[in-house]
């Protein structure tokens, strides 16, 4: 059996001016591009291909790889970066031609400077070239904006169920299955989706407690332990994209039961519905969050997550709305992953370790992170960049946010401050670690992130606080100027009827 493999992977905020290039594709350890045999390298990861690869070894089959690109969350796609690797892949489906079958990996809300619906057009592209026989599968992330195009294209799809991505590689083995028992004639994939008029923020879609989301992923599960279920899948959506399609919505493949995948979606649909006034997220003050750290007993660990400038939600990562809270409050044994400010790295690096450097940090993006930061410190530690992650999320992988800088403020057990090139996400305790900073040994721990530090840094913490600043992750939609998104949509409108039984699309 010939499974043909490959993919385009991004996540797009479309609030994020700058485009996604083929050169931010192509820069090691922030994009990532894999061409033929090049995927293999991901073997042993945890991530979904990794997850492919090592299920294609147990059940034997042959995986031939295309072209595999991804890239960090960002602004839109550029139409040259999409043309160059859907024309890769298309290239390397026709190579492999006769195939039996297409695991195609996707994100699921990546969008083009030109087109809301990347993976639509990706999909259609390689139907066109397999034709209507071959059976085409794709892993989704949780974050998806489910498309009707996508539904309509592919034969199954299927999302992660965690948030935190800590099941990356099952998901990818588990689209793989599907797909070989649709190949093998042993099952008939039925697929019904269910979109809802309901937009969600990414910090209510965490599965390290009991979220509205997590409510209906945990019926999913139930529903994949009955024979006739192939895959049950409930998306968060990506709420940071102003697309028709964006949201919650939920995906049911049947054995051969289009009846019983429409049932099944609709009821998972219906859980959200009903939850719909819990998604709600209130973020806390960052003066009340710092005070609240500092008033905690000695050895306390609290991790202020600054949620609305989540670089793994596309933003710019240089908001220092936290850091100037930390030095208003002065603030000790407290560490901030990270700020994105190239200019101030190279002013560090420029002065040399040991120097006392004025700089003025952050805030300099786009201006929706709040404004710069004026600091006076010393330049602990320059760092090259990049380091492994250990987990629990894609381990194993190498990542960087370029050259990298530690600036310590008011002396030893004081500030201390990452400055790096590009925009962080830190959802690994490797991104202290890796710089010299021992997580568990700082009283306060500031990290841009919305959700994914969580499996990392939820066991080290005393507690976590989700703090309000400004961002284009924030979880306050109001706030954002939606144009193309459909409407009326809860919470942005405020009386909207709906019930899953409304008329919607079934294949
Ligand atoms: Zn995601």
């Amino acid at each position: 059996m010939r499974i043909v493999t490959g993919g385009i992977a991004q996540e797009t905020n479309t609030f994020q001016r700058q485009p996604s290039t083929v050169a931010d594709f192509l820069t090691p350890d922030y994009g990532f591009v894999a061409r033929g045999a090049e995927l293999f390298d991901l073997d042993g990861t945890g991530t979904v291909s990794g997850g492919i690869i090592a299920e294609a070894r147990a059940l034997g089959v042959d995986l031939v790889p295309t072209t595999f690109a991804a890239l960090v969350p960002g602004g839109r796609v550029t139409r040259e970066s999409f043309d160059l690797f859907r024309d890769e892949i298309l290239a390397g489906v026709r190579a492999a031609l006769p195939v039996d079958g297409v695991l195609l990996v996707l994100h699921g809300a990546m969008a083009l400077e030109d087109d809301d619906d990347a993976e639509g057009l990706l999909l259609a592209a390689i139907r066109e070239v397999v034709g209507p026989h071959v059976p085409i599968v794709a892993p989704l992330d949780l974050h998806t904006n489910l498309s009707d195009a996508m539904v309509q294209t592919a034969d199954a799809l299927v999302g992660y169920k965690e948030y935190p991505h800590i099941d990356m590689p099952e998901t990818g083995a588990r689209a793989l299955r599907l797909l070989i028992g649709a190949v093998r004639s042993e099952t008939r994939p039925a697929m019904a989706f269910t979109r809802l008029p309901l937009i969600v923020a990414n910090q209510s879609m965490v599965t390290t407690w009991a979220s509205p989301l997590k409510r209906a992923i945990d019926r999913a599960r139930e529903l994949e332990g009955e024979s006739a279920v192939l895959a049950a899948t409930v998306l968060g959506g990506f709420p940071f994209a102003d697309v028709p399609f964006g949201g919650v919505a939920t995906i049911v493949v049947t054995d051969d039961d289009p009846a019983l995948a429409r049932r099944y979606a609709d009821d998972l649909a219906a859980i959200c519905w009903e939850a719909r006034a819990d998604f709600a997220v209130n973020p806390t003050p960052v003066p009340d969050a710092i005070a609240a750290a500092m008033a905690a007993p000695e050895g306390s660990v609290y991790v202020l997550a600054d949620i609305a400038d989540s670089g793994a939600s596309g933003t710019a990562g240089d908001g220092a709305a936290v850091l100037q809270g930390l030095l208003d409050a002065e603030a000790r044994s407290a560490a901030v992953a990270q700020i994105m400010d190239a200019g101030a790295v190279a002013a560090c690096i420029a002065a040399g370790v040991g120097s006392e450097v004025t700089l003025c940090v952050g805030g300099k993006h786009d201006g929706l992170h709040g404004p710069p930061v004026d600091l006076t410190g010393m330049v602990r530690l320059i760092h090259e960049g990049s380091f492994m992650l250990g987990g629990p999320m894609a381990a194993g992988t190498t990542t960087s946010r370029g050259r990298t800088v530690v600036l310590e403020i008011d002396g030893p057990g004081g500030i201390e401050v990452q400055l790096t090139e590009r925009r962080g996400h830190p959802s690994d305790l490797n991104y202290f670690r890796a710089f010299g900073i021992e997580p568990t040994a700082r009283r306060i721990l500031v990290l841009k992130s919305a959700a994914h530090f969580r499996a990392a840094f939820e066991p080290i913490a005393t507690e976590v606080i989700e703090v309000d600043a400004p961002g284009i992750s924030s979880p306050n939609l109001a706030t954002f100027d939606y144009r193309n998104l459909r409407r009326p949509i809860y919470p942005l409108d405020s009386d909207v009827e709906w019930s899953p039984a409304a008329p919607s699309a079934t294949t």
